[in-house]
């Protein structure tokens, strides 16, 4: 079968070809150009015909021009033109176009000429550029931040890393660490974790994000370091293929946690010694007053049973309210007892909105139900770092509180609007508790966070007093807004887990 390029003439071709294309003799004159050559660069094909290459490029090109074509004209082979230097040709109308030029020699009838091409190279250019950009961009982040970068064959265990994490390691820079290396620098007490975290990495079923704090020695100056790793397993059918992660030392971060840790349990204690100094003193006060009912109590049942007129619903009357003043007594003791011997403060991550939604459901549970919920719950809150606990339990104090304050006031729509935000300080939950009682007047402000302070008949005082500690023992504050015109506002903070 004869080939259809039999019947095409070489014009012809040269003329179908996409990319401009120039037929140059041994001087350097444009003997043809193709249909995109003449488009590229403006020129009518007489006009072109004839001119030199030197006149197609730019000025500051054409110096050494001529070196080079004879350079080629001495081994006429297949090649690009300008050695990765950026090239341009010059249009009619003096516009410069950069271009990739190839150069392939061809002989016709014992003359050579030069097929020059050219290939747009604006796009490629631009390409490089930006990819050049956003190296230097992503180079200089990990130089801010401090990263280290790893890869690793997580089948073969080859390990590949930066001089960052050389340098965490202890590693030598000219020398690269291998994958024993990197785990023997790892804390033997923090190897099972890391491990159990790299295994969960590679089930093709999990998302394969790895995330994990681990202490390393550096073999060369034998100082212990905290290192945040973070990284992604790919997987290619269904098995992992490669682990790229970064590596970045926390040390510092973690001393300051420490402190503050110790901060928080020192504070604890303080806020526990000053109550229970607070308390002793105003515990003898408070038993003093059921104390006194009861011998109170006592002389009337004495009376009643000496009495020749024996009165027994008398006696039972006195002999009631010794009970009741007892049982006071009692109780109001063994709240204190109970906040006092609470043990060492376990803190625990979680979300506010969850455990206000808890405590309103304790609260209208305890027979606290005379109201309605307005919620205002911040979404997506960050976790806070406390003790669940306790914090509920001034959640409950607060809404009990609110609903025993709006009830002796006989508030028609009760309401009670529970906000929870983060804090401007942007480290805090913040809740705010506002409801539509009488409030507290200018006078009791004062006095309502002191132990055994209370307006109620039955009230025992230590509500908030025990809520105010427990907040700051969990790193927070509580107070009442002074200046709330409607009801009552209380506020409370709590840090966000790190
Ligand atoms: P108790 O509830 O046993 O009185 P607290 O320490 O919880 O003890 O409260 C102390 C006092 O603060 C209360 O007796 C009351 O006078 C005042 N108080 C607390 N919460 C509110 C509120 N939401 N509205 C008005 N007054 C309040």
């Amino acid at each position: 079968m004869t080939s259809p390029l039999n019947a095409l003439s070489f014009k012809a071709l040269f003329d179908a070809a996409a990319d401009a294309m120039l037929l140059v003799d041994d001087a350097g004159q444009v003997v043809e150009a193709n249909v995109a050559a003449l488009q590229l660069l403006g020129y009518s094909e007489a006009t072109i015909c004839g001119l030199t290459v030197e006149s197609l490029m730019p000025d500051r090109f054409r110096g050494h021009h001529q070196q080079y074509r004879d350079a080629f004209f001495k081994t006429p082979e297949k090649r690009s033109m300008g050695n990765g230097r950026d090239l341009f040709a010059l249009s009619s109308s003096g516009k410069e176009l950069a271009v990739d030029i190839g150069l392939s020699p061809i002989k016709v009838q014992n003359q050579l000429y030069t097929l020059i091409t050219f290939y747009a190279a604006d796009k490629r250019r631009e390409a490089e550029q930006a990819l050049r950009v956003s190296e230097e961009r992503l180079q200089l982040a990990k130089q801010a931040a401090s990263l280290g970068v790893f890869d690793l064959d997580p089948k073969k265990l080859v390990f590949h890393c930066d001089e960052r994490m050389l340098e965490l390691w202890g590693g030598k820079p000219d020398k690269p660490m291998s994958y024993d290396e990197f785990i023997a620098a790892i804390n033997p007490e923090d190897r099972a974790a890391r491990q159990i975290e790299f295994n969960r990495c590679l089930d093709p079923s999990g998302h394969g994000k790895y995330n994990m704090e681990y202490r390393i020695t550096n073999p060369n100056d034998g100082i212990e370091r905290w290192i945040s790793s973070v990284g992604k397993m790919h997987f290619r059918n269904g098995e992992a293929v490669r682990f790229v992660g970064v590596a970045r030392d926390i040390t510092e971060h973690k001393i300051v946690e420490k402190n503050l840790q110790e901060q928080r349990a020192e504070t604890e204690l303080f806020y526990k010694q000053q109550i229970a100094s607070h308390t002793a003193s105003a515990i003898a006060h408070d038993l003093n007053q059921p104390l006194t009912a009861i011998s109170a109590y006592s002389e009337v049942a004495l009376h009643a049973l000496s009495n020749a007129n024996n009165n027994p619903d008398l006696l039972k009357r006195a002999l009631e309210g010794c009970v009741v003043q007892a049982q006071r007594a009692g109780t109001s003791l063994h709240e204190l007892i109970a906040f006092l011997q609470e043990g060492e403060l376990v803190t625990e991550r979680f979300d506010l909105n969850h455990t206000v939604q808890e405590a309103l459901n304790i609260t209208k549970g305890d027979g606290y139900s005379a109201f309605q919920p307005i919620l205002k719950l911040e979404q997506h809150i960050p976790a806070v770092q406390a003790n669940r606990i306790q914090v509920q339990k001034v959640l409950v104090n607060l809404l009990r509180n609110a609903v025993e304050a709006m009830r002796a006031e006989r508030v028609a729509n009760s309401t009670i609007t529970v906000t929870v935000k983060t804090h401007k300080d942007m480290s805090m939950g913040h809740v705010t508790i506002q409801d539509c009682g009488p409030g507290v007047s200018q006078e009791l402000v004062k006095r309502i966070f002191e132990p055994f302070f209370t307006t109620k008949p039955t009230g025992i005082g230590m509500g908030l007093a025990i809520s105010r500690a427990l907040i700051e023992a969990n790193g927070g504050q509580l107070w009442l807004d002074p200046n709330n015109k409607t009801g009552a506002q209380f506020h409370f903070t709590l840090p966000f887990a790190a």
